[in-house]
C-alpha cells in the first residue's frame, strides 16, 4: 500500500483499496474447489435441519424451515451515487437491497453462519451420540425430550460484538444447548438483555472485540463439553455464510437480471472481523465466476481486513497501528484484527476494499428509511455508503472505467436491524438529522 493511502488510512479518510492479488477464477481454481464442498455440504444441513427449523420457530413455518431474505430493489438510493464529476452514475433499476437485515430467527446476517455454526456442533454431537444413527436421518428428533436434555449438559461459547452471540444464543437455547457468550465493549444494552431472556449467560467485557474472543476460547480449551465458536477462525460460520450466494442468484435469475463479464453484479458487502462477507463473496466467486466485482466495506475507525490484506500481516495487523480506535456507531464492525484466515482465503477473489465514515453510514440509514421505510442498524448501512465511496473514489473510479463494465446489478448486503427495538431505530435517525445538520451548519 503506497504511503499517501496509509496516510488517509491514518487521517480517517473514506477511500478505496484495490486489492492488487485479484485473479480470473482460471487463475484461482485451486482456492475455489478447496472450499466448494464446504458450501454444498452447509447447504445440505441446513437442508437437513429444516423440518426441525420450522418447529421450532414459528417465524419459519411458511417458509417450511428455511432462512432466507428477499431481494429489494431501491431505486430510491440510486441518485445518491455521483461520480467525481457529481453525475449519477447506478441506473435505479440495477440497484437492491439483500435483506438479511430482516432474517428470521437472528435479525441479521448471524442467521446465516452463526446458526450453521450450531446446527454444525448439534449434529455432530447428535450423531456421535447415537441421537442420530445417519445424517440423513429425520432431524427432527433432536427436538425431543431426549435430545433436548443431551444437549443441555453441553455448553456453547462465543466471543461477539453482539449480533453473533444473540444468533448463537438463541440457535443454541432453542436447541437446549447452555450458551456463554462473551460480549465485548460495543455490544448493545438490548442485545444483552434479550440473549438473557432466552437463558443465556452474558459475561460482560470491558476489552473489545477481540480480548473477549480471546477469553470464551482460553475458558473452552481442555474442556470436551463447551463447544467455543471461533468467529476469528470458524469455517463452519463461513460456509453458512457462503450459501447465501446461491439464494441470491436464484432471485437475479428469477428478475430477469443476466449477469455476465460485460454485464457484472457488483456485491458490496459490511466488514467485522471477515467471516461474513468472506463466506458471501468465496459463494458469489462460486456462483458467478468471473463476473462478479466484489467489495469488502469498513468503517475508517476500523479497517481491519484491508489493513491485514494491504500489510499482508493479515491477523498479525492491527488497526491501532494506525492509531484508530474503533469509536464507530457501527457496533458490528468495531473490530481491529482481522480473521485469521479469511484475508488470505480472499488474495485472488476479492477486487478490493472500501472505509465510510459514520458519518456516511448514517447519511444511508436515514435515506433507507425515508425512501423505502427499510430499517436497518449503522453496521448494516455500510454497503451503500460504500458503493458511494468506489464512485465517488479517484482510485475507484479508475477501477470502475477499466474493470467495471457495464454493471446488471449493484447489490448491497444490509446485514441487520430488524431485532433492534424500534426506539433505538428512532435514535438512530435522530442522530443522522443531528450529524446533517452539524454538517450544513459546520
Ligand atoms: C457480523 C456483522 C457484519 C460483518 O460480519 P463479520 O463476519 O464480522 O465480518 C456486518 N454487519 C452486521 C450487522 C453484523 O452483525
Amino acid at each position: 500500500m503506497d504511503s499517501d493511502s496509509v496516510g488517509r488510512l491514518r487521517k480517517r479518510q473514506p477511500l478505496f483499496w484495490p486489492n492488487p492479488n485479484r485473479r480470473p477464477v482460471a487463475a484461482c481454481r485451486d482456492v475455489l474447489d478447496r472450499h466448494a464442498a464446504g458450501v454444498v455440504a452447509a447447504r445440505a444441513r441446513f437442508a437437513r435441519f429444516a423440518p426441525l427449523l420450522a418447529d421450532l420457530f414459528p417465524e419459519l413455518a411458511s417458509t417450511g424451515g428455511v432462512i432466507g431474505s428477499a431481494l429489494t430493489p431501491i431505486p430510491g438510493l440510486a441518485g445518491m451515487v455521483r461520480d467525481p464529476d457529481g453525475s449519477p452514475v447506478v441506473a435505479p433499476g440495477s440497484l437492491f437491497l439483500k435483506a438479511d437485515h430482516a432474517l428470521p430467527v437472528a435479525g441479521s446476517v448471524k442467521a446465516r453462519g452463526g446458526v450453521h455454526a450450531v446446527l454444525r456442533v448439534a449434529e455432530r454431537l447428535a450423531l456421535a451420540a447415537g441421537l442420530l444413527d445417519a445424517p440423513d436421518d429425520d432431524h427432527r428428533a433432536l427436538g425431543e425430550p431426549a435430545a433436548r436434555e443431551f444437549f443441555a449438559r453441553h455448553r456453547i461459547s462465543v466471543g461477539s460484538t453482539g449480533n453473533l452471540g444473540l444468533s448463537i444464543g438463541v440457535m443454541g437455547r432453542a436447541l437446549g444447548f447452555a450458551v456463554d457468550v462473551h460480549m465485548s465493549r460495543e455490544a448493545r444494552a438490548w442485545k444483552k438483555a434479550r440473549l438473557k431472556r432466552v437463558g443465556a449467560r452474558v459475561v460482560e467485557h470491558a476489552g473489545d472485540y477481540s480480548a473477549a474472543c480471546a477469553v470464551a476460547r482460553a475458558e473452552a480449551s481442555g474442556r470436551t463439553d463447551t463447544h467455543f465458536i471461533d468467529d476469528e477462525n470458524s469455517l463452519d460460520l463461513f460456509y453458512g455464510y457462503a450459501v447465501a450466494a446461491g439464494e441470491l442468484a436464484g432471485q437475479l435469475a428469477a428478475a430477469g437480471i443476466d449477469i455476465s463479464q460485460e454485464r457484472p453484479l457488483f456485491l458490496y458487502l459490511p466488514c467485522g472481523v471477515g467471516g461474513a462477507p468472506g463466506g458471501i463473496a468465496l459463494g458469489a466467486r462460486l456462483g458467478f465466476g468471473d463476473a462478479a466485482r466484489i467489495f469488502f466495506v469498513e468503517p475508517v475507525m476500523a479497517p481491519c481486513l484491508l489493513w491485514g490484506m494491504a500489510s499482508g500481516r493479515h491477523e498479525g495487523a492491527d488497526v491501532a497501528e494506525l492509531g484508530l480506535t474503533l469509536a464507530t456507531e457501527a457496533d458490528g464492525l468495531a473490530v481491529g484484527r482481522p480473521s485469521r484466515f479469511v484475508g488470505r482465503l480472499m488474495e485472488p477473489l476479492l477486487d478490493g476494499c472500501l472505509t465510510v465514515s459514520d458519518m456516511g453510514l448514517f447519511r444511508y440509514l436515514a435515506a433507507l428509511h425515508a425512501a423505502h421505510g427499510i430499517e436497518v442498524e449503522p453496521s448494516a448501512a455500510a454497503g451503500p455508503a460504500g458503493m458511494e465511496v468506489l464512485f465517488a473514489d479517484p482510485a475507484g473510479w479508475e477501477f470502475v472505467r477499466k474493470r467495471g463494465g457495464d454493471p446488471a446489478a449493484h447489490v448491497v448486503w444490509a446485514t441487520g436491524g430488524r431485532l433492534v427495538p424500534a426506539k433505538e431505530h428512532a435514535a438512530y435517525r435522530a442522530g443522522a438529522a443531528r450529524m446533517a445538520r452539524e454538517k450544513g451548519e459546520g
